[in-house]
C-alpha cells in the first residue's frame, strides 16, 4: 500500500468497477476513492504538487471560486506539506461570510488564507499575479508557487500521465479491444492530458464552464487539440452549479448501485453520453473526477428547491 510521506493512505492504481448504463456495461475507474482529502481528478492535476518536498516551496498562491474543488484540495495538500495557501476569490456574500460551509470551511479549516477583492477588481488582481506589478501583499517571493485557477497548470500533465498508465494497463490486462473513456470538463486539462497520453483512445468529454468554443479556448493554453479527443453537447443547455431534476435522478441512479457522483460535473458528462450512447462501439470507462464532498452542499439546495 502506498502512503504519502504524511502517513495518509493512498489507493493506487484507482480501482475499476461495473456499472449499468441505460442497458449498456459502465466501467467506472474509482479516482473518487483514491485519497480522503484530494479526491479525483484534483488528486491527479496536484499529483506533481504532492510528489514533491515540503522544502520545495513556502507559499502556494491561487484564485477562483469561493465552493472550489480545487481550492479544497490544494488547501489539504499544502496543509499536508506546510506550504502557506493564499487564495484569491472575490468578496464574499454576508450570509457566506458568516455561515462558512462546505468547500470553502474546509479550505480554511486547513489554514487557508483568503484574499478576497472587489468583484470589479478581481480580474485585475489575478492578472496581477502573472506580473511585477502585484496587487497590495501579493508580491511574489522566492518559493512562491502561482497556481492556475483549477490546477489548469502543466504540471498537471505529471499525474495525468499516471492515470493514462493505469487505464492502458487495465485495458490491457482485460483484453479490451476498443475502448472511449469519458470524463467531465471544467478547464480540461484532464480530458485534454488524458486525450494525448492515450493517442489510440477515444476520450469524450463535455464544458460544464461556458461553451465549447471557450473549452477549445482554455486547451490551447496547454498545447495543439489532440484528434483523438471528442466534446460533446447535451441536447438541452445547463448551467453551472445549478439544480436540475435530471441531475438529482442521475446521482440516485448511480446510488442505488453503491456509487456517489458528484452533483456539478457528472451529472451532465453522463447525459450528454446517454444521448451518444447508441454511436459508441465497444466498452466505455467513465473516470470518477472525485468531487462528491462538495454533494453536502448542493443535495441542500435540492432539498431547498423541494426536489428531493
Ligand atoms: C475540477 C473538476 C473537474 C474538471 O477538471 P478539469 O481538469 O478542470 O477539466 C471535473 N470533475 C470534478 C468533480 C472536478 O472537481
Amino acid at each position: 500500500m502506498l502512503r504519502s510521506h504524511t502517513g495518509n493512505k493512498i489507493n493506487l492504481p484507482s480501482a475499476v468497477e461495473l456499472f449499468r448504463f441505460h442497458g449498456r456495461k459502465l466501467y467506472i475507474k474509482r479516482d473518487d476513492l483514491i485519497d480522503q482529502d484530494l479526491s479525483g481528478n484534483k488528486f491527479r492535476k496536484l499529483f506533481f504538487l504532492l510528489n514533491s518536498s515540503s522544502a520545495d516551496y513556502k507559499r502556494i498562491i491561487s484564485y477562483g471560486g469561493s465552493q472550489s474543488n480545487a481550492m479544497a484540495s490544494i488547501a489539504a495538500l499544502s496543509k499536508r506539506q506546510e506550504w502557506r495557501f493564499i487564495y484569491v476569490t472575490k468578496a464574499l456574500s454576508s450570509t457566506l461570510r458568516q455561515n462558512l460551509e462546505g468547500n470553502l470551511k474546509a479550505a480554511i479549516d486547513d489554514g487557508m488564507e483568503l484574499v478576497e477583492v472587489p468583484h470589479e477588481q478581481y480580474r485585475e488582481v489575478v492578472e496581477s499575479l502573472y506580473s511585477p506589478a502585484p496587487y497590495a501583499g501579493l508580491g511574489l517571493e522566492d518559493g512562491d508557487l502561482v497556481l492556475a485557477q483549477g490546477g489548469a497548470d502543466l504540471g498537471a500533465r505529471e499525474g495525468i500521465v499516471l492515470l493514462a498508465e493505469e487505464i492502458a494497463q487495465w485495458k490491457h490486462q482485460h483484453k479490451v479491444e476498443k475502448l472511449t473513456v469519458v470524463t467531465p470538463s471544467g478547464t480540461g486539462t484532464t480530458a485534454y492530458f488524458l486525450a494525448m497520453s492515450l493517442p489510440d483512445i477515444t476520450v469524450i468529454t463535455t464544458p460544464l464552464i461556458g461553451s465549447k468554443e471557450y473549452l477549445f479556448e482554455q486547451m490551447d493554453f496547454l498545447g495543439p487539440l489532440p484528434e483523438n479527443l471528442a466534446v460533446i453537447e447535451t441536447e438541452k443547455k445547463y448551467r453551472f452549479a445549478k439544480t436540475y431534476p435530471e441531475y438529482l435522478a442521475l446521482y440516485n441512479m448511480f446510488l442505488d448501485q453503491g456509487v456517489e457522483i458528484d452533483l456539478l460535473y457528472a451529472p451532465k458528462m453522463l447525459r450528454a453520453l446517454s444521448e451518444t450512447l447508441a454511436d459508441i462501439e465497444g466498452d466505455i470507462l467513465y473516470v470518477h473526477s472525485g468531487g462528491v464532498k462538495g454533494n453536502h452542499t448542493m443535495l441542500a439546495r435540492y432539498r431547498f428547491k423541494g426536489l428531493l
